[in-house]
């Protein structure tokens, strides 16, 4: 059993991140497996390493240790980029020039009763057909200064024969959860990857990548079995299952935990400063109190 904490370092550390580091550090622990951390620097405009530095130290004061080396995403760009290499030779991607202002506009007013998918509205599909004037894109190479977004219908095409068929219903694309809210073998069907999450940006213009796109890669780089991280991500996993199936990678167990919310049920935010562990720190707390306070004591 291997977990992993995947902190940004583009702020301090919360509550929320110290419960989720906790949890999956001690997860691990008890499962007699590894904990291991890794450096979520993609956003180069936001990462610093003072904040890094913080993280690492902020993880120590609260007694969690790492094993292994410190895996740091700004040094994975090769694999990112072998990654996208397979997914344009597949024909899976198309370059994107809509703003998010064009978005808008093709959606026209927001549907009522419509939630938007994990990566905000599902994406209307302007640029899928006139990007390599008609032709396979895989014929061209592959911009590198573009954004690149996933088509979804040619990729739940590319994996028919294993959307697995029972009993004359139609499933999709399986995972196993353990975590509080949705115990038990996740399913999303074509249907839902089609209408619900749509063609995703993989890699964004000015990173060369993406969170999907990087997480996956590195999950499975590190031989990642049990995902650990807040429920805020549950609507993105669909998105991870499809890639690792698009890449022949295995699909790790997920846990997604609950989120830590201030008094008047407000999740978090990274930059709710008042509630960084160093602060904590710097008032006296104990790694306990902060154990107390997650509601992990
Ligand atoms: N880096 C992400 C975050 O800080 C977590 C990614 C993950 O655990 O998959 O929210």
């Amino acid at each position: 059993m291997r977990t992993r904490f995947a902190p940004s370092p583009t702020g301090p550390l919360h509550l929320g991140h110290a419960y989720s580091a906790i949890v999956a550090h001690d997860m691990a622990r008890a499962m007699g497996g590894e904990f291991l951390l890794r450096i979520e620097d993609i956003d180069q405009t936001r990462a610093r390493p003072e904040w890094e530095r913080l993280i690492f130290d902020d993880l120590t004061w609260l007694g969690l240790s790492w094993d292994g080396p410190v895996m740091r995403q700004s040094e994975r760009m090769q694999a990112y980029r072998s990654a996208l290499d397979r997914l344009w030779s597949a024909d899976l991607l198309y370059p994107c020039t809509c703003t998010r202002r064009d978005i808008a506009e093709a959606l026209g007013a927001p549907q009522e009763g419509t939630p938007p998918g994990p990566d905000g509205p599902v994406y209307p599909g302007t640029c899928r057909d006139v990007h390599c004037g008609g032709m396979p894109c895989s014929m061209r190479p592959r911009p590198a200064d573009q954004h690149l977004r996933l088509d979804i219908g040619a990729a739940a095409g590319h994996l028919g024969h294993r959307i697995d068929r029972s009993g004359g219903r139609t499933f999709g694309l399986p995972f196993l959860e353990t975590g509080p809210a949705h115990q038990g073998e996740v399913f999303t069907s074509r249907e839902d990857y089609l209408t619900r999450i749509g063609d995703v940006v993989l890699a964004r213009r000015d990173m060369g990548t993406s969170y999907h796109l990087s997480v996956v890669v590195d999950d499975a780089a590190l031989g990642i079995t049990h995902v650990t991280r807040g429920e805020d991500l549950f609507d993105a996993t669909p998105i991870h299952v499809l890639l690792q199936r698009l890449l022949d990678l295995p699909t790790p167990v997920y846990h997604h935990h609950r989120l830590v919310r201030d008094e008047q049920g407000k999740r978090l935010a990274k930059r709710d400063d008042a509630r960084a562990i160093r602060t904590y720190r710097d008032d006296g707390a104990t790694p306990a109190d902060i154990r107390r306070m997650v509601g992990l004591a």
